[in-house]
């Protein structure tokens, strides 16, 4: 499903002393079955933007359709647009509030008002899909689990609603290396395997330049660049500017072919440098 915004413009406490423009003119499209990273430095509007798109913050001025469906008209059936864009908050762990694991990822799907049969099946799926095994932890309270099993909780709650659009603000804020990295595989297999269209805020340079297959950044409430992780992290004084940068990996490619060694420097994982690293060891023996 995709999504098109146009000339959106969000204002906080509009007409107030604490008036604060969080969005300003955003014109942007986001293709079916593409998975998107965003990123931007804290205040840039990250939030207010995604939660414009499943209908959670009605625009100041401007326009979002959702799969042709224009989202800010009157009349448009919100309940459809929320099961359609799931929207896992920052922290959703703090939302969890059934007294078992099945109930919370159940209670959106029982309100879409399915079978009982349906809903244990998603129930099931949707831990399986993060990594839960169900015999195990279904009937246990969420709030005696670890961080990173209360946040696969949450993140099940909204992939049991089957979304066709996921969008995820920060999913790994907060957890440990291996937290991080078993929430981002998910991810990943669930792009993979379900053809979502996914958004992923992250603050991770790392974690975006794995994943997605494209950028956009944010600067000061405006949209400040967009393109591939290639193209994005290639602007890396750009990036500084705006109070970013690229991944480590990259400044360290940079730094080494500055030394003198012809190496590639538009390189984004550990993965890729290794390769260009080891392609290069071969051509200076060869030499
Ligand atoms: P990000 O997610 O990129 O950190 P936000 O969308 O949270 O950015 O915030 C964008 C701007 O809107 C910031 O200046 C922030 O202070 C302001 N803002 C965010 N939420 C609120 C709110 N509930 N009331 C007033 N201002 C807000
Ligand atoms: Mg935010």
């Amino acid at each position: 499903m995709s999504i098109k915004i146009e000339n959106l413009t969000f204002i906080y406490n509009q007409n107030t002393p604490f008036e604060a423009k969080a969005l300003d003119n955003i014109n942007l499209e986001i293709h079916e079955g593409e998975f998107v990273g965003l990123i931007g430095h804290t205040g840039s509007g990250k939030s207010t933007l995604i939660q414009h798109l499943n209908g959670l913050i009605k625009p100041t001025s401007g326009k979002i359709e959702v799969g042709g469906t224009d989202i800010t008209s009157k009349g448009t059936s919100l309940k459809e647009i929320r099961q359609k864009v799931g929207l896992v908050f920052q922290y959703p762990e703090h939302q969890l509030f059934e007294e078992t694991v099945y109930k919370d990822i159940a209670f959106g799907p029982q309100n879409l008002g399915l079978s009982q049969e349906e809903v244990d099946k998603r129930v099931r799926e949707a831990m399986e899909l993060v990594g839960l095994d169900f015999e195990a932890v279904s009937e246990r309270s969420p709030f005696e689990l670890s961080g990173g099993q209360k946040r696969r909780v949450a993140i099940a709650g909204v992939i049991a609603m089957k979304p066709e659009v996921l969008i995820l603000d920060e999913p790994t804020a907060g957890l440990d290396p291996k937290g991080r990295d078993d929430i981002l595989g998910q991810i990943q297999n669930l792009y993979q395997k379900n053809k979502m269209t996914i958004i992923l805020v992250s603050h991770s340079m790392e974690d975006i330049a794995k994943l997605v297959n494209r950028i956009i950044v944010m600067y000061k409430s405006k949209v400040a660049m967009t393109g591939t992780p290639r193209e994005v992290f290639k602007r890396a004084t750009e990036l500084e500017s705006l109070g970013l940068g690229a991944p480590q990996i990259t400044y360290f490619m940079k730094a080494f072919k500055s030394k003198g060694h012809d190496i590639r420097e538009d390189v984004l994982t550990v993965e890729e440098a290794k390769e260009e690293i080891l392609r290069y060891l071969r051509r200076s023996e060869n030499a």
